[in-house]
């Protein structure tokens, strides 16, 4: 028989791992492996804050669960749960399995009775896979009829969206609010930290290598409201190229090839523009992902490179 913590080191715990890993992802800037989450020391002793198998980690000593994990998909792949955002703008949590009672999901919801914070790992690709962490990320709900948890994330200031909401207000700008939002907290880092990953932390057209100088672009427009934008989307550029590509000064072909606005070609400058812009024209992008299905959709590509064309034109 394990004895059981109290309740008093269960937050000592979540309060503890949740700073650490704040420490070590930097705020969530920066993905980890499941080595390294599992790095975390509590009272001398390692504990592991991510379940070897499961999605849900409820650790013995504990009645309570401490974490979630989201697996990665690959572009084209569903998910082994359909996680997704509700109506409400707010992001779900599959159950494990269909047994409410199961100790696993009876610990999720003891974490939202307690309302004990607890971290959610999202699996961003990789080998060995990486993880954008979330936290704290609290139980707000559970939808019995969907067998799933509904959850939400607090800012970096540590507000959570059901705090920021005005209870008062219209529903509708209400949910608007919502959904953007999760947005902001949810998908574009897990967009960010899939696509940095995917290129190896390296920006496609230059090949620099610091991910503080990086950004996920998107080649045309997230317009999907409520999904992980894809990887094949996104573009990991340094902010000079990205800029450059946003405002059509690079542009590039649906083969790989960058190519930079004539009259900046024509333009005599110093160092960044001759060989950070000039010297790129015409010339294949450095850096791709290694897995064919994660290059840049060649169709979207297309469409930004027609506006790059129109807009030299004009
Ligand atoms: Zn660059």
């Amino acid at each position: 028989m394990v004895r059981k913590w109290s309740h008093f080191d269960d937050l000592r715990l979540r309060q503890e791992a949740i700073a650490w890993l704040k420490v070590r992802t930097d705020d969530g800037k920066y993905s980890l492996t499941r080595e390294e989450i599992n790095d975390f020391f509590f009272d001398g002793e390692p504990f592991k804050l991510i379940d070897p198998m499961k999605g849900i980690r409820k650790p013995q000593v504990l009645d309570t669960a401490l974490s979630i994990m989201t697996s990665f998909r690959k572009p084209g792949e569903e998910r082994p749960y359909a996680d997704e955002v509700g109506n409400d703008g707010l992001p779900r949590y599959m159950w494990e399995g269909n047994d409410p009672y199961k100790n696993t999901n009876a610990g999720l919801r003891l974490a939202q009775e307690r309302k004990l914070p607890i971290i959610w790992f999202i699996g961003v690709g990789g080998t060995p896979m990486r993880f954008h962490v979330l936290c704290p990320v609290n139980i707000v709900g559970e939808e019995l009829e969907h067998q799933r948890f509904v959850l939400d994330i607090a800012s970096e200031k540590g507000l959570t969206l059901a705090e920021l909401a005005s209870p008062s207000g219209p529903d509708t700008i209400v949910k608007k609010y919502l959904v953007r939002e999760t947005k902001v907290r949810l998908h574009q880092p897990v967009f960010r930290a899939s696509v940095i990953r995917a290129y190896n932390v390296r920006c496609a057209v230059c090949n620099l290598g610091h991910e503080q100088l990086l950004d996920a672009a998107h080649i045309i427009p997230d317009s999907h409201e409520n999904g992980i934008p894809s990887v094949t989307n996104g573009l990991a550029l340094c902010k000079i190229h990205h800029a450059a590509y946003d405002t059509s000064i690079l542009g590039i072909t649906p083969d790989y090839t960058v190519e930079i606005r004539q009259d900046i070609l024509e333009e005599i400058d110093g160092p960044m523009l001759e060989h950070g812009l000039k010297q790129r024209h015409k010339q294949k992008l450095m850096m791709l992902p290694s897995a064919m299905k994660e290059r840049p959709d060649r169709e979207l590509l297309a469409v930004t490179y027609r506006e790059f064309i129109e807009k030299q034109t004009a």
